[in-house]
């Protein structure tokens, strides 16, 4: 979906606030999916702020401080129900909302794939990694650090390779630092010529808008990659900077013509729904709250980029800095049901280890007689000895001992298998010869 827009579900809810759950939502509705929500457990998206503002401004409701607690249907997902939840993730009673979807997407718990890695490092055995082998973070920190452990491989075979430069290492750990707090946004004060509005709250590694603008008018506040940008300067309207932002945070407003009705040029990446001319659009702030309804000047493909549009309208000079998108979105689409279908059990007969078959009801059996200690259920149950090596049911059972109001300290974790690579028969065979 995300490389393609193809369009594999109708009516999409996101568990799971993080860069992932919130790209995947835009790239929902550039596929022409619609998005009915997004729950995050935290009272906070762990996402960049412009990825959140950019689903929420298209009309895509976010329930920070809410997580999951069922979804319903039969043979396939027919809604998704959902609940507030306290400081200690306990689901407030009473606050269940139900929401019409086809399916559910899981946008949490994601864990780095480090097994072979660390057991290597504990064999003694040399290895370098880098991407979800090392530890989850943002594509653009993946491939830095793929670059660099590239290159420690090649010295690790020729030491006479050049060694890498400290700064590659700084810039590393700024490409994985997590986003800064959310600031208070102050636009330019002028109010004549053109000049582009950034709506970019947070300090997060990115940084092309500063690095395109042909008048260096936009500077990065702090650090040069994660600073704040801000503009100061000239401005040609060449639309260079709106067109790179990929949270689409930098709109341009023209008092050049009509210094009460400044033209407002938005850009907009959602190709499946077209505007044009005439067409009326509501306009929002950079938070999604509507500022009223317009009529479309004109929209067109930006030079640098076919996927990007931008869409001029008129506005009042009062809310011309404050536009920041318009919404696409039917609220309709993303109303709750009046019925609730909670269900805070997790059910029996669901799958706890798909590799070997074993059910809740299996494992619940087990910790309801007392049985605490993850080694023993293996052994009896066989969860957890299929070839994922306890991947995915490690995470479930915890679920199932908290369900059951098993303190975690109260439970023995499972022994990790140690590093192995299977090998064929052949091998012995004929005397390792293939
Ligand atoms: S529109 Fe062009 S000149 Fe103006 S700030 Fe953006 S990049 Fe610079
Ligand atoms: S390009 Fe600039 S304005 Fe856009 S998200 Fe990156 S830092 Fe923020």
């Amino acid at each position: 979906m995300n490389r393609d827009l193809i369009k594999p579900t109708e009516k999409l809810f996101i568990v799971g606030g993080g860069n992932v759950g919130i790209i995947a939502g835009y790239h929902a509705l550039q596929a022409g999916i619609r998005v009915v929500g997004l729950c995050e457990a935290l009272p906070r998206c762990g996402g960049y702020k412009v990825h959140e503002d950019k689903l929420r401004r298209l009309g895509v409701p976010i329930y920070t401080s809410h997580s999951i607690v069922s979804a319903n249907g039969k043979e396939s997902v027919s809604s998704v129900t959902i609940a507030e939840i306290d400081r200690n993730f306990e689901m407030i009673q009473g606050t269940e909302k139900t929401f019409e979807c086809d399916t559910v997407l899981i946008a949490v718990g994601l864990e780095s794939v480090s097994e072979f890695t660390r057991e290597a490092e504990s064999a003694g055995i040399p290895v370098f990694s880098a991407g979800d082998a090392a530890e989850i973070a943002e594509a653009s920190s993946a491939m830095f650090n793929g670059k660099i452990a590239g290159l420690k491989t090649a010295r690790y075979f020729k030491p006479e390779i050049k060694d890498i430069p400290g700064s590659w290492y700084e810039k590393a750990e700024i490409l994985k630092s997590h986003p800064g707090p959310v600031q208070e946004l102050t636009a330019p004060a002028g109010e004549e010529g053109i000049f582009p509005v950034i709506h970019c709250k947070q300090e997060i590694p990115c940084n092309p808008c500063s690095t395109v603008c042909p008048e260096g008018s936009i500077r990065m506040q702090g650090d040069p990659v994660k600073g704040r940008p801000i503009f100061n300067g000239k401005c040609q309207g060449c639309m260079k900077c709106l067109s790179i932002c990929p949270g689409l945070a930098i709109t341009l407003v023209d008092y050049r013509k009509d210094k009460d009705n400044p033209i407002v040029f938005l850009p907009y990446e959602i190709s499946n729904i077209k505007i044009q001319k005439d067409d009326r659009i509501t306009l929002v702030d950079v938070d999604g709250n509507p500022l009223g309804l317009f009529p479309v000047l004109g929209a067109k493909a930006t030079k640098e980029s076919n996927r990007t549009q931008v869409v001029r309208v008129r506005a009042p000079k009062e809310i011309a800095k404050k536009a920041v998108a318009f919404t696409i979105q039917d609220r309709e689409v993303t109303k709750p049901l009046t019925r609730n279908i909670p269900d805070d059990q997790i059910r029996d007969d669901e799958v706890v280890c798909l590799c070997e078959r074993v059910t809740v009801g299996e494992v619940r059996a087990l910790v309801k007689k007392g049985v605490t200690d993850i080694n023993q259920i293996k052994a009896v149950t066989r969860a957890g000895m299929g070839p994922c090596g306890a991947k995915t049911c490690t995470n479930l059972m915890a679920q199932i001992f908290r369900a059951e109001k098993i303190r975690q300290e109260d439970m023995v974790q499972n022994v990790r298998r140690p590093l192995y690579i299977e090998v064929p028969l052949g091998k012995f065979a004929d005397g390792g010869q293939s």
